[in-house]
């Protein structure tokens, strides 16, 4: 009998060796593991032979139908691996793989500044603006009271594409153009892209963004500057942000003022950012000189107005903390997956 059990065992194995699919395993299992399978039919004749016989035989029995089982299952194994293959050979996809992760964009930190002034501005019923970015030099300088020689251009060191024409030095072209095209009252913030001549380094960059924001109505005064000013540093970086005013000069304001804002990082309590002063100046600001008005065809005896300009580089590299202004301009994906998440 268990000569018997061996030869079925070797015939099971040259069996297993023409298996060509999962089905013909099946059958294979069925026949050789099952109620009416060989070894069960050995089993059943165990009865009429002596109890030693019978021990070993048992035991011969368990071997035989461990074995099998284990060569059936590796068989479905290859199997499974072989079908596989195959489909990937076709291309088919193997919808078990986990998935990749598509890549996708981030909004850039000068981009959320600038959405985030814009939603403050529009909340306060101001509109957006927008004007070339190849400017006339009318515009970009004699409007605005900067005329030829005048030592404010020194400061706008200039990209001139052609005589009278060249990329805008700042936003402030685009109040101009407004008032000329439109009566008071008006109340526009203008974002957009600007270039100077700078030699690159931490703190510059010939291409760089500003927003201005421009009102002009009657009777419109250094307090409602100062008001709307102090507004928007609450609205900006939290409501505990004080402001400070310190007088400047700008050809297009009389009197002009440098606007500070307690350090949003360390509160006022005086950090690297701040370089331990406790403010961060940010902004130029002032009542819109009348001239400038003038220019426009404004009345400056019935209408007044302020304006104020900032660098959105400078605002985004104080609240996120980036310390070269030129990783705004890499195209660094690490850089913009912070801000995204
Ligand atoms: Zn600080």
């Amino acid at each position: 009998m268990k000569e018997e059990l061996y030869k079925i065992l070797e015939e099971a194995k040259k069996e297993i060796a023409n298996i060509r699919d999962n089905i013909e395993l099946e059958k294979m299992k069925v026949k050789f593991l099952g109620k009416k399978g060989p070894i069960k039919d050995v089993l059943s004749k165990l009865g009429s032979i002596s109890e030693e016989l019978r021990k070993e035989v048992g035991r011969v029995a368990n071997e035989v139908k461990e074995e099998l089982t284990k060569m059936i299952d590796e068989a479905e194994a290859h199997l499974k691996k072989l079908q596989k293959e195959n489909e990937l050979k076709k291309g088919v996809s193997d919808i078990s793989l986990p998935l990749k992760k598509p890549l996708t964009g981030y909004p850039h930190p000068v981009s959320l500044v600038v959405e985030k002034m814009v939603n403050i501005f529009k909340s306060m019923g101001y509109s957006v603006a927008d004007g070339p970015e190849l400017e006339e030099e009318y515009y970009n300088f004699d409007m605005l009271n900067i005329p030829p020689h005048h030592p404010a251009r020194d400061d706008h060191d200039s990209f001139y594409v052609m005589p009278g024409m060249l990329l805008r030095t700042h936003t402030s072209p685009v109040q101009i153009r407004t008032m000329k095209c439109f009566k008071p009252p008006i109340a526009i913030v203008v974002p957009g892209r600007c270039y100077r001549r700078d030699a690159t380094d931490a703190t510059h960059s010939h291409t760089f963004h500003q927003m201005e924001g421009l009102v002009v109505d009657k009777g419109i005064s250094f307090a409602d500057l100062k008001g709307t000013l102090l507004l928007w540093a609450k609205m900006m970086f939290g409501e505990e942000t004080q402001i400070r005013l310190r007088p400047d000069f700008f050809p297009f304001t009389e009197p002009s003022a440098e606007l500070a804002v307690t350090c949003p990082v360390c509160k006022g309590k005086k950090c690297n950012v701040c370089k331990h002063t406790g403010w961060v100046e940010l902004m130029g600001c002032g009542m819109v000189d009348p001239i400038v008005l003038e220019n426009c065809g404004i009345d400056s005896e019935v209408y007044s107005g302020f304006a104020f300009g900032l660098g959105i580089e400078r605002v985004a590299m104080t609240v996120y903390g980036i310390s070269d202004i030129r990783q705004f301009f890499e195209n660094d994906l690490r850089l913009l997956e912070q801000f995204g998440k």
